[in-house]
């Protein structure tokens, strides 16, 4: 049966109709669960965490695949459906509550399988969030495999420095090797959103890319710089009151070869950590 008609049997059987407060498009384009599967490679040695499994579309096509699925889904509807169709799978764990009061390490920890990977079609309401947790936590996994907003794509795997970047654009190459591995029209869901999708990747990294001695300091001058986007990195950061004077901030910029005029966007992130070790 094609995941369409499965999806509209499953939702017919039960009375569902998406929660559109929990960000719930369900995917119905076989093709594109294929695609997310193939790329995140999974095999008998991975944990694979799924976050949202909705009505089961991906999680059927990860379980063949997998040593373990674990899914996390907060909506209670979603959970007898998923019980129902899954249960008779031995690799397969259900927990329904919030991905982000879940404790992911204790799960990891939990498992003896050789690797772990992130499998999601994110609801968008939370990408944000939920992408900062799993950077965060500093997980033991290999890669995050995730359906996102388009544009929200874009941001994360531009180039710090190169242009439409936000703060999390640093964190992101700092604890990961983003891609983008697919497109994904809006057609390619039910209810249909009104923004086009991207699959991207994060192959995450044994050592993050830059070394500093303080990364919450980092991160937090990183998200001061990006507060005040429009504005020069020197007028940002001094309005700030967090990073010393106009005067001093200038004079570390001056000190790194650092154009006085540069706006936050345009910095590397090497740049930010000689910023950040000096300020
Ligand atoms: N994986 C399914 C698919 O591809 O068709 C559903 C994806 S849908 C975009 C997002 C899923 O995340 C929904 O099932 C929704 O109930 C679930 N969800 C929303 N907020 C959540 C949260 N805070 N924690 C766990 N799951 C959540």
């Amino acid at each position: 049966m094609s995941v369409l008609k499965e999806t509209r049997f499953i939702m017919d059987k039960y009375h569902i109709s998406a929660n559109k407060n929990l960000g719930q498009n369900f995917l119905i384009d076989d093709e594109t669960v294929l695609g997310i599967v193939n790329v995140a490679n999974i095999s008998k040695d991975d944990l694979v965490i799924e976050i949202g499994p909705g009505l089961g579309t991906l999680t059927k096509e990860l379980l063949e695949r997998a040593g373990q699925v674990t899914c996390i889904e907060l909506d209670k509807r979603m959970i007898e459906i998923l019980q129902d169709r899954f249960s008779m799978y031995n690799n397969f764990e259900l927990i329904n509550n919030d991905v982000l009061k879940v404790d992911l390490k204790e799960i990891i920890k939990k498992s003896n399988l050789a690797n772990t990977k992130i499998v999601a079609n994110l609801p968008y309401y939370i990408t944000t969030p939920i992408i900062m947790k799993l950077l965060e936590e500093r997980l033991e996994i290999q890669t995050i495999t995730v359906m996102i907003q388009k544009e929200v794509a874009d941001r994360l795997i531009t180039k710090p420095g190169t242009g439409d970047t936000g703060a999390i654009t640093y964190a992101i190459n700092y604890y990961s090797e983003p891609k983008r591995v697919l497109e994904v029209p809006n057609t390619a869901f039910i209810p249909e959103p009104k923004v086009n999708s991207s699959v991207i990747q994060l192959q995450i990294l044994k050592e993050p890319k830059v070394k500093v001695e303080d990364e919450a300091k980092l991160f937090d001058l990183i998200k001061t710089a990006f507060m005040q986007k429009r504005k020069t990195l020197v007028n940002g950061l001094a309005n700030s009151n967090k990073y010393g004077t106009k005067e001093q901030i200038e004079q570390a910029l001056t000190n790194l070869n650092i154009d006085l005029k540069i706006r936050p966007e345009k910095l590397a992130l090497e740049q930010f950590a000689e910023l950040s070790k000096v300020l």
